[in-house]
């Protein structure tokens, strides 16, 4: 699992540009699936026949994540960028990125004035990122433009995956490639099972379940279940009432989520699948904790309104300082969220038989 996550961390996508994780994801999953391809916005579906081909799974992860693109290069070379999906300011600062360029990526790093030329009042201020700019060490727009750095470049994170104490790991954008990662394990351990299952690695997640919408219409599943994180607010500086979910207790299976005020706009899980889950958990006395999550949805939501509708729910991973480079999770709720989705497989026909 770690190898796999390091993998999958490594690769680079923002919404629109997720080609190095779908290279990465159909490598891995060559000769494991029984059908494999890319849809037209460029989700990757892989298919697995049951012998009962009823009912039909589907499985949801996304493969982008959350970044910066180039906006504008000035005549010394420094580069302005936008955000793409959910990205605050503040972790931004003194980062190092990766510019995505058709010549390869270019190292460059998120400057700041340093404190012996700041004032006393600026010291104190958080600088906001129009304020902010990327270096590349080039003296000219001419200089960058001959490394290949253009107007829409996408920019990531350069954050390799690190092991921290008690099986837990840091990277980038292991929203999702954690979701991405129990997938393809799900598929690569999957038994001969009487259900067939889609697993789909979606794109432009970030930006409005746009992967999600498109291919769940295509498919039209009896259900679907996607693959996410979730907040977990076991540290410093959240009260525990903000977001009980802890890491390392178990995945955690959602009952709703959405918006912050009223949780509008996101899902509430069907209680079939939620009780799918939950003996899917219960079945191997897998720990899971449950979810009500306020302030962001998954690809379940947009499924869940395909066509007459879709019976859905969410297995997420609790995960700490989530959109930054520096997200934590922990390896053994990613192994347990793997149980669960081999078990629901399993337990799928009893609920769902048709
Ligand atoms: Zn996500």
């Amino acid at each position: 699992m770690k190898e796999l996550l390091a993998k999958l961390v490594e690769a680079s996508g923002i919404p629109g540009a997720e080609d190095s994780v779908r290279e990465v994801i159909k490598k891995e999953l060559q000769g494991h699936v029984g059908e494999m391809f890319t849809d037209n916005l460029g989700n990757l579906i892989t298919k697995k026949i049951g012998t009962l081909g009823k009912p039909t799974v589907m499985f949801a992860a996304h493969m982008d994540e959350v970044g910066l693109m180039v906006k504008y290069i000035d005549e010394k070379g420094f580069i302005k960028f936008a955000k793409v999906g959910g990205v605050v300011d503040q972790p931004l600062l003194s980062q190092r990125v990766k510019i995505h360029t058709e010549k390869g990526s270019i190292v460059g790093i998120i400057g700041a004035k340093p404190p012996h030329l700041m004032k006393e009042e600026e010291r104190k201020k958080i600088v906001e990122f129009e304020d902010m700019f990327i270096d590349v060490g080039t003296t000219s727009k001419e200089d960058a433009e001959k490394l290949g750095v253009r107007i829409g470049n996408p920019i990531t994170f350069e954050r390799g995956l690190v092991e921290l104490r008690n099986k837990l790991v840091t990277g980038k954008a292991l929203d999702d490639r954690a979701g991405c990662a129990i997938l393809i394990e799900t598929m690569k351990r999957l038994p001969k099972t009487e259900a067939t299952v889609y697993a789909v690695f979606t794109v432009q997640e970030e930006i409005g379940l746009r992967g999600a919408t498109v291919s769940a219409f295509k498919l039209n599943p009896n259900l679907a279940i996607a693959l996410d994180i979730t907040s977990a607010g076991d540290y410093p500086g959240i009260k525990e009432f903000e977001s009980p979910i802890k890491i390392g207790h178990g995945p955690a299976i959602k009952i709703v989520d959405g918006r912050k005020e009223s949780l509008g706009g996101g899902l509430v899980a069907h209680p079939k699948v939620r009780e799918l889950l939950i003996k899917a958990a219960e079945k191997e006395e897998i720990p899971y904790q449950l979810e009500v999550m306020e302030g962001g949805t998954t690809d379940a939501t947009a499924i869940q309104l395909s066509r007459e509708g879709i019976p859905a729910g969410v297995i997420s991973i609790p995960t700490r300082y989530a959109h930054s480079p520096v997200e934590v999770i922990s390896l053994e709720d990613a192994e347990n969220a793997v149980k669960i989705c081999l078990n629901a497989v399993q337990l799928a026909p009893r609920f769902f038989g048709l």
